[in-house]
């Protein structure tokens, strides 16, 4: 059945259907699972072809043109700043969606004006429906300096998983931490390795991760104390670890496991439970659930190295 929806498809498919598509898929991914729940973690060769089917549509729905975002908040703004902020704000999506795959649903954008000393001095998204990400853009800025600047692809990355509610605004915060620099990358704007960049980021806050206490209850500390720099980078090594054992034990990474959770399973609202479950089952092991766990009850200074 899912392989004639799949067989269905046309490479012009507009955004719309491909939101039709991944729900058909949903409920053909939970048949499937309902099928294999409580019983051992191999999934047949069905799955595998599916993966991959999921994985050739993103590829052809990213070498086509981009115009499912939406941009607010122009009239504040000259009309040959509205042309760079509109190219600035393409790069981005077509960027994230390059590495996360394509998002379920419209990405809106509020740009509003704010001179400081960097072109986005400050930025969020709001996770109510519809979503939306504000920027806060200084528009004397070139271009350039907007593309390089890692904010828009933090803020987008935010929403190619679920609001996981504040107890969980530490995972969330080092998710987005993690994937900005996956999509800059890929997108050929990292200054440096990525490696390098992670390791300047991650390095400074290891010492408060030098702790019997577990991770999560420290990182929700430092969150609450308002130590965002360390919070961020302190939990982004959640998805370091969890992106070491994707590519050296299961053939995959984190940005290959999200483009495919994108298509199946991403929403505006989840819980953490069940986000580490949808990751686990698209995997085929519990990865996720059990790091998550480590995070949550295991002394920090035992899964963080003294130095990185
Ligand atoms: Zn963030």
């Amino acid at each position: 059945m899912w392989l004639a929806l799949l067989s269905n498809d046309t490479q012009s498919a507009s955004h719309k259907s491909v939101s039709r598509y991944s729900y058909g898929c949903l409920s053909v991914l939970f048949m499937f699972l309902n099928i294999n729940l409580g019983a051992e973690p191999v999934y047949p060769d069905s799955q595998e072809l599916w993966v991959q089917q999921v994985e050739d549509r993103i590829k052809k729905i990213n070498s086509g043109e981009f115009d499912q975002f939406e941009i607010h908040g122009f009239k504040r703004f000259s009309p040959a700043d509205k042309d760079k902020l509109k190219q600035w704000v393409k790069v981005g999506v077509n960027a994230t969606r390059d590495t996360l795959g394509v998002y379920p649903s419209r990405l809106i954008f509020h740009l509003v004006p704010k001179k400081s000393n960097q072109p986005v001095p400050w930025a969020y998204t709001r996770r109510d429906n519809p979503q939306r990400i504000y920027l806060h853009v200084d528009s004397r800025f070139q271009l350039e300096k907007f593309i390089n600047d890692w904010t828009i692809y933090h803020e987008i990355s935010h929403l190619a998983i679920p609001y996981l509610g504040g107890n969980y605004a530490w995972l969330a915060e080092g998710f987005a931490s993690f994937m900005q620099y996956q999509v800059m990358e890929n997108a050929g704007v990292l200054n440096g390795t990525i490696d390098e960049n992670y390791q300047k980021k991650i390095a400074p806050h290891l010492k408060w991760f030098k702790s019997d206490l577990p991770p999560a209850s420290i990182a929700r500390r430092l969150m609450s104390q308002k130590q965002y720099p360390s919070a961020y980078w302190g939990s982004a090594y959640f998805f370091v670890v969890a992106n070491n054992i994707l590519t050296s034990e299961h053939q995959t990474s984190l940005t290959k496991l999200i483009r495919q959770y994108q298509l199946c399973c991403n929403a505006p609202h989840g819980d953490v439970a069940q986000l580490m479950s949808d990751l686990d089952i698209l995997l085929g092991e519990p990865v996720f659930s059990k790091l998550l766990a480590r995070f949550e009850t295991q002394a920090a200074r035992t899964i963080y190295p003294s130095e990185f």
